[in-house]
């Protein structure tokens, strides 16, 4: 190994050999990417594979998140979740109307957010109407916006629920202006750490099941891991394995987001957060084991900006967006901000030595003369 080399774990020099050759790593390389003491190295075999797909170029998107309600049928069941509330009754629930809903989207327009992502809990009582609702509401108002709505555990639940196929909520919701689905639910595939943390939820092969049959329909997606609660090293290289096979398969993913457990006024808040060095190593292992993920999505809101920052040089190619008014981290104690402006986030992409590139959710990059916004095609 040449000494110029920042690799000083010789377990790692064989992956660096298959990284260069652009190889794809195994199960077990995975467990040395999580177990070596070297973490500098990890990083830099990760941004040899980051460089390769993404150049210098660092993404960032101007978006909004709205959660609609966190009524969820599920509240009792996800021991790491902060924000479900059994009803509507119960102190901190909320609910918005449609349009309630239609009206704080506003701020998409006002700002030039390219983007919209929604997600809520699993509701036991509003009609499909209602989603298809705002779905329309939104594609009448702002066409050009692209509305990332509902995780593949909301996706199922409205199937259970309204007795259709996932495919026909699929299609339906596709037709009343759905253009992807985000990441989450996810959590961690393996069944045994699964039921410990989630019992009860829609299982591993329920959630790629949902990605496939969106992909299969033209739907893109996200995928997300939960990383810091009760998984093992060999649960998260699992998870990452059988995203890369799902990847394989239907090829419609099109960034993964590992998302950092945030354990305030959860079941497990007895746990520990995971430290700076935990969220840079699940970067870098994803960043070299997803080797057909375009793109890996280091978010702030769950890391914090500085470790952003850094991972950017590790394997994170994408600082997620502006979000403005996230809830879901920040019931969990995040005290990240709950939005940041453009010119923070290119001071912090520049900072890091990288090129900023404002994206839309299909990773087009955005132009911007004025007020008007639009996308120039990826090539
Ligand atoms: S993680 Fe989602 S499904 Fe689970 S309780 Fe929270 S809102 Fe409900």
């Amino acid at each position: 190994m040449n000494k110029h080399l920042p690799i000083t774990d010789a377990k790692l020099h064989p992956i660096y050999d298959k990284v260069q050759a652009a190889e794809r790593l195994s199960f077990e390389d995975g467990i040395t990417l999580y177990e070596s003491p070297d973490i500098t190295g990890v990083g830099f075999l990760a941004n040899i594979a980051r460089e390769r797909k993404n150049g210098n170029f660092a993404y960032y998107n101007i978006n909004q998140h709205i959660d609609y309600s966190n009524v969820c049928i599920l509240h009792a069941r996800c021991h790491f979740c902060a924000f479900a509330r059994k009803n509507i009754e119960t102190e901190g629930a909320w609910e918005m109307s449609v349009d309630e809903f239609l009206d704080k989207a506003m701020y998409a327009i006002d700002n030039g957010c390219t983007e919209i992502h929604s997600v809520g809990g699993l509701h036991p009582k509003l009609p499909f109407e209602y989603y298809l609702d705002m779905l329309r509401g939104l594609k009448k108002r702002m066409p050009q916006v692209h509305l990332k709505f509902f995780t593949a555990v909301e996706i199922h639940h409205f199937s259970r629920i309204f007795k259709m196929s996932i495919k026909e909520v699929l299609v339906a919701l596709r037709e009343a202006g759905l253009d992807s689905l985000p990441g989450g639910g996810a959590e961690i595939f393996a069944e045994e750490t699964r039921d410990k943390i989630c019992p009860g939820k829609l299982s591993a092969e329920g959630w790629l099941d949902v990605h496939r049959q969106a992909h299969e329909i033209g739907i893109p997606t996200n995928a997300t891991m939960l990383y810091g609660h009760l998984e093992t090293d060999a649960d998260r290289v699992d998870h990452l394995i059988r995203l890369r096979e799902q990847q394989d398969e239907s090829g419609g993913f099109a960034t993964f987001i590992p998302l950092a457990f945030h354990p305030a006024n959860t079941r497990m808040a007895y746990l520990p957060s995971p430290s700076g060095l935990t969220d840079l190593r699940n970067i870098a292992a994803s960043r070299l084991l997803l080797d057909n993920f375009p793109h890996i999505k280091v978010y702030w809101i769950m890391t914090g900006l500085k470790v952003a920052q850094v991972a950017l040089s590790l394997g994170a190619d994408d600082i997620d967006g502006t979000v403005m008014e996230e809830k879901i981290t920040h019931m969990a104690g995040a005290s990240t901000p709950e939005s940041i402006t453009v010119e923070e986030i290119i001071r912090l992409i520049r900072e890091a030595g990288k090129i900023p590139i404002e994206r839309d959710t299909l990773y087009n990059e955005i132009i911007r003369e004025g007020n008007r916004w639009y996308r120039k095609k990826a090539a």
